[in-house]
Order: structure tokens, then sequence, then C-alpha cells
């Protein structure tokens, strides 16, 4: 389980609509409108406890 930065709801990895990396950071979103909200304003919603760390080196 992990938890969409912009509506703080629970959600499940595999069944997110979406998955935004941000600053080595992975966030998930439930939705289109969850999605254009945080790709609108990253630095607002992105937070390392939430995010899940991108392994460096990978694309
Ligand atoms: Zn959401």
């Amino acid at each position: 389980m992990t938890k969409d930065p912009v509506c703080g709801k629970r959600i499940n990895r595999g069944k997110a609509h979406a998955a935004v990396e941000y600053n080595h950071f992975l966030y998930f979103l439930c939705c289109p409108v969850c999605q254009a909200q945080f790709e609108k304003e990253p630095r607002r919603y992105a937070k390392p406890d939430i995010g899940v760390r991108v392994k460096q080196g990978v694309q």
C-alpha cells in the first residue's frame, strides 16, 4: 500500500492510475486528476516519506 500525495487516499501500487517520478522518488496517483495536479506542482506534493525511492542509475 502507498498513499496518493495529492488526495491522500491509500492506494495499491499495482492498481494506481499512474506512477510519476520526481526527484528520485516515485509517486503513485489514483486518477488522471491527481496525476495532472501532481505534475503541475510536484514540489508541493512530493514528500519522500510517501514516495518510493528509485534506484540511482536506473532510468
Ligand atoms: Zn488521488
